[in-house]
């Protein structure tokens, strides 16, 4: 396992790769590496002959009063991360050599971005589609890796790759909780014991919301309002959204039917945590 911070380093790298005839998988991240992270290294090791992941926390994709500065960062704990989970090469890029001075050029995609934290976080998911088609043209994989845990992201990426013809196949990966649901996430490590507790509120409300649509609920709103109901019982808790959403445009959608996405953010304290699931009509 190799760890480069150049753009360069890796071109060689992948270039070489390339001409004995090996596939190459991306998992981009912000480092601070768990099994989340891992499942997505894993399942590229087994598609690929190569496997890179990049670890990055990426500015741009930051508001102004966001936790950039406060992200967590362990590179040691993230090189035996991705060792262990079976990636080949780490990308870990200062943020010059990803933002060289006047830097100007950005992906914006529209749509899929308008609601759920698009709409809270204007600028995140400009961030989001700049570095990811700037570590796609970098590595030029033949595949790359992202977690149904950010569900909006996945639909974004997916939508961006098409409209701006990347050749590259997105392969989505199912959440990894803990084992008692909570979603496993980099943030998590921001909660103090109480709030950890309270933080199980948001599985819990999903569960909720699926068991009544398993029952035949086809309402937008009596889902989101049986969700709401079970989150508005924590005290620790705020709801900052819930929505029901079609998956592939992230548009709202008033009748539960074809592929939807039950989304969810919440302010555990002043860590905002988030969750889903997809709901696929048989
Ligand atoms: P991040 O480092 O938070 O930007 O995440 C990097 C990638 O890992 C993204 O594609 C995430 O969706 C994915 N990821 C993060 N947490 C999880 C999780 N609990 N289960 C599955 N994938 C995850």
């Amino acid at each position: 396992m190799q760890i480069v911070k150049t753009i360069k380093e890796v071109r060689a790298i992948v270039k070489e790769w390339r001409r004995s005839g090996l596939t190459v998988g991306l998992v981009p991240t912000m480092g601070y590496l768990h099994e989340g992270h891992q499942s997505l290294i894993a399942k590229s090791a087994q598609q690929n002959d190569r496997t890179v992941v990049s670890v990055f926390v990426n500015p741009i994709q930051f508001g102004p009063n966001e936790d950039l500065e406060a992200y967590p960062r362990d590179i040691e704990h993230d090189m035996k991360a991705v060792e262990t989970a079976g990636g080949d090469l780490i990308f870990h890029p200062e943020p010059s050599e990803m933002y060289p001075p006047h830097f100007t050029s950005f992906v914006d995609t529209t749509e899929t971005t308008e609601l759920l934290c698009g709409a809270c976080r204007p600028t995140h998911f400009r961030g989001v589609c700049t570095v990811v088609s700037k570590l796609f043209n970098i590595v030029q994989p033949d595949r790359a890796y992202f977690g149904q845990k950010d569900a909006q992201q996945l639909a974004t990426i997916r939508r961006f790759v098409r409209d701006l013809d990347f050749d590259i196949e997105i392969v989505p990966c199912p959440i990894v909780r803990e084992d008692d649901g909570l979603a496993k996430s980099s943030r998590n490590t921001y909660l103090s014991k109480e709030e950890r507790q309270a933080a199980l509120v948001l599985s819990r409300s999903l569960k909720a919301g699926h068991d009544v649509i398993e029952k035949g609920e086809r309402s937008a709103d009596n889902v989101i309002k049986v969700i709401r109901d079970v989150l508005e019982k924590e005290p620790l808790a705020r709801v900052d959204y819930v929505e029901v959403v079609d998956f592939c445009n992230i548009q709202r959608t008033e009748t539960i039917t074809g592929e939807v996405l039950v989304a969810i953010a919440v302010y555990i304290g002043k860590t905002r945590l988030i969750d889903n699931f997809i709901w696929r009509e048989e």
